[in-house]
């Protein structure tokens, strides 16, 4: 690929689910730069410490260059061959349940479409989950329970209208930097707005809090079932909306009323004045968002918390509403367009149902598949448990780091290291996971591959290429479909390019979708390589022109609405039908990453409407939700109060992220910058357990659960909730001895999500 290096491509950062807008160029020395894109709708122009240095982890050092079989190095030829041939003899030999792909929300939304058409649709198992169960499928669950559909209703342009913005389990100010700019910002402009911020932990999202509620952990569905049941006793309900839009209110009230106030403050540790003043606040402020993020999806009660918070939110019509709803931020770059191509277990392709046999009828009969998962397939968390155990026997790990990154990590490597047959697909040559694969598979990574993803607020933006692939690394996508042709699958998998699986994937959308779904972007379906391009960020849905969204008798959104449901041109051939075939460009000449921006923004205006001039949509302005009777459903949810300490095990342990490192580092431990915010593994921890425990300020510690211990350095500081700890998950033996935060999780998952707990964790704590 020619590099030209006078030109700034216009790409999507990597890491959170901001999703922000980048400008990467490459200097005649090969020198990297990014800036952050002033015309993307997510950033307009920031960038986070992590995006501004992207450019620090572009280099070559460690990366997987060449297919390596045992070790060795192989041609593609003999790697993909031997991939191929044993994923179909074990199909044959122990039937397609005994296989299974464990794939990435960094993934590209085209990568993870050919995986799993693969695997649901070709191998006929639906046993292929992904990082993204241990990030919001607790929003996903607890959105289909209440909407019928896997739906976030509103934008992110909401949160600078709103009121009240109600945080709940996030570190904004780490975890999705920019939304917190966004928001720090509008409250700058509007004093009067307000921001409450529940967390058992005072971290640096408190910085812009009115009123911070330190939580006690898990104590999240007693806070919104007591909310509830205050709002009912206090005539703060919007009965019109309930009764017009809402099924379920009365058994719903009457579930949250089991606690009174009292019983509320014990189960959240929270005064009866902190309740009654957030309460309050919340009643008489219609304009309220309530963001929430991985403190409520990670809990053996995180769909519970889902529907608890959603549930307020329909009792006071604050829904599909500028500057208010209940909103999911998600942790990765790409967690939702993995959901959008049903990359998860339990999910089919575009928003459609496995459980229902005629969305598996539809979807079988799209892609001309020979068979169709019948079932949902094994969530992460028992997908590793049934590796374990043996009845998967040949395992395929795409972008991603379960060695280190999966709860109860000792006993997922345990299973790694005995399945008799592990393929890895990755970027670098040696992570933990890597070094157990049989197969290793060389992928191209941020800035040589081409794609798109979607961000928190269902916006699609392209990822461009602008660096030379290097050595023979491969888009994940082409690597699958290599794989697929070589079990006999080849016609379905003749995909040449990324242009044409998105239109594929926008094609299968607008099948037979005449509003039943919510997911449609069927405008897309006949875009061509040119199109593709040239993309511009984009919120779903986007229909195919004069298809309704919603059926006859139903008003769409836009009409009760103060701003228009925008919509795309009539600009492409629209194919309701499987797309015709693409005029076909090769990915890997790197042509499509030398084009000149501009077709598709020129035919796409953007539209009117909002502060920004951009499209903005929200879904659910006059109700119309995705269940039979288009009614939004309340669930009855009892507050429960959990705890797990032992003697043995005193503390409560929670994990979560740092402002400046990703995941388990592979990226963003290149980067010098980054590493100096935070130079080494911690447990923060309160003065009177610290105290309590012989642990003085800086010591190393011993953090340790019945499944094992880390040593990191003790922070003593008040932010830190008594009785709890906090220790980031980043940390892996590459970068520091003995402290895989992830060996200390237990596999206890959410009931219907399968979600694991990686927020209340037993501990213990002493000094080394
Ligand atoms: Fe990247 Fe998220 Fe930072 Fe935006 S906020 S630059 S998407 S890490």
């Amino acid at each position: 690929m020619e590099i030209d290096e006078a030109r700034e491509v216009r790409t999507t950062c990597p890491y959170c689910g901001v999703g922000c807008g980048v400008l990467a160029k490459v200097a005649a020395d090969g020198q990297v730069s990014v800036r952050g894109d002033p015309d993307h709708p997510a950033n307009f122009g920031r960038l986070c410490s992590k995006g501004s240095a992207l450019a620090e982890t572009t280099g070559l050092d460690g990366r997987l260059l060449h297919p390596q079989i045992h070790g060795r190095g192989s041609s593609w030829d003999e790697a993909l061959d031997l991939v191929g041939s044993t994923f179909s003899q074990t199909i044959a030999e122990h039937g397609p349940d005994a296989v299974a792909f464990y794939v990435s929300g960094q993934l590209l939304t085209e990568d993870y479409y050919v995986a799993n058409k693969l695997m649901k649709g070709f191998v006929g198992s639906a046993n292929i989950d992904t990082n993204s169960r241990l990030c919001m499928a607790s929003s996903v669950a607890g959105h289909r329970r209440a909407f019928g559909s896997d739906t976030v209703p509103g934008t992110y342009e909401d949160l600078e209208l709103s009121d009240l913005v109600v945080l709940v389990g996030s570190n904004l100010a780490w975890c999705h930097p920019v939304l917190y700019q966004r928001i720090a910002a509008a409250r700058e402009k509007r004093p009067e707005m307000k921001v409450v911020l529940v967390d058992p932990r005072r971290t640096m999202t408190s910085d812009i809090a009115d009123m911070h509620l330190a939580i006690a952990p898990d104590g999240d569905v007693a806070l919104f079932t007591g909310l509830l049941a205050w709002l009912g006793q206090h005539n703060a309900l919007d009965r019109a909306y309930i009764t017009a839009h809402t099924s379920g209110f009365g058994q719903a009230l009457f579930a949250a009323s089991a606690l009174d106030l009292a019983g509320v403050a014990a189960a959240t540790g929270l005064s009866e004045d902190e309740l009654g003043r957030f309460y309050s606040l919340f009643a008489r402020t219609e304009k309220t968002v309530t963001v929430y993020s991985q403190g409520v999806n990670q809990s053996s009660q995180g769909t519970d918390k889902v529907n608890a918070i959603i549930n307020c939110h329909l009792a006071t019509g604050r829904i599909g509403k500028p500057g208010a709803g209940p909103f999911s931020v998600t942790g990765q770059p790409n967690a939702m367009g993995g959901r959008e191509v049903g990359g998860m277990a339990n999910m089919l392709a575009a928003h459609m149902e496995i459980e229902n046999p005629e969305h598996r009828e539809r979807v079988q009969r799209f892609w001309n598949a020979p068979a169709i998962a019948g079932k949902p397939g094994l969530k992460a968390v028992d997908m590793f448990k049934a590796v374990a155990d043996g009845r998967i026997k040949a395992l395929w790990i795409m972008a991603t780091n379960p060695v280190d990154s999966m709860p109860d990590a000792g006993a997922v490597e345990a299973a790694i290291k005995a399945c008799p047959f592990v393929v890895v697909s990755d970027v670098l040559a040696e992570t933990d996971t890597v070094r157990h694969a049989h197969v290793r598979l060389p992928a191209t990574a941020w800035g040589e591959k081409d794609g798109t993803v979607t961000n928190s607020e269902r916006r699609i933006s392209r990822q461009r290429a602008f660096l030379p692939v290097p050595g023979e690394a491969r888009p994940d996508w082409w690597i699958i479909a290599e794989v697929a042709r070589r079990m006999g699958f080849d016609g379905a998998f003749a995909h040449e390019t990324p242009a044409e699986i998105f239109a594929e994937h926008a094609g299968l959308s607008a099948f037979e979708n005449d509003g039943e779904r919510d997911f449609d972007i069927g405008a897309y379906a006949g875009v061509d390589e040119e199109d593709y391009d040239a993309l511009q960020p984009f919120q779903w849905p986007a229909p195919s022109p004069g298809t309704p969204l919603w059926p006859a008798g139903h008003l769409p959104p836009h009409k009760g609405g103060d701003r228009m449901l925008s919509r795309p041109s009539p600009i492409f051939n629209v194919a309701r039908q499987a797309p015709a075939p693409k005029q076909l460009i090769s990915p890997l000449a790197g042509e499509m990453a030398g084009r000149p921006e501009g077709g598709v923004q020129a035919r796409h205006p953007p539209q009117a409407g909002g502060t920004t001039g951009h499209q903005s949509t929200r879904f659910f302005a006059n109700g119309n939700f995705y269940t039979p009777d288009r009614k939004a459903r309340f669930i009855a949810i009892r507050p429960t109060v959990e705890t797990r300490i032992t003697s043995d095990f005193p503390l409560i342990l929670n994990t979560g992220r740092i402002r400046d490192h990703w995941h388990t580092m592979t990226r963003t431990g290149k980067s010098p910058r980054l590493s100096q915010h935070i130079a080494e593994p911690f447990v923060e921890i309160h003065p009177v357990d610290a105290q309590r425990h012989g642990i003085g300020d800086a010591d190393i510690a011993r953090v340790s659960t019945p499944r094992g211990e880390v040593l990191v350095r003790a922070l003593v500081t008040t932010r830190q909730r008594q009785g709890s700890l906090f220790a980031p998950m980043h940390w892996t033996d590459q970068f520091a001895a003995r402290a895989r935060l992830d060996t200390l999780t237990a596999s206890l998952t959410d009931p219907v999500s399968g979600q694991p707990a990686l927020k209340h964790v037993a501990a213990s704590i002493e000094k080394f």
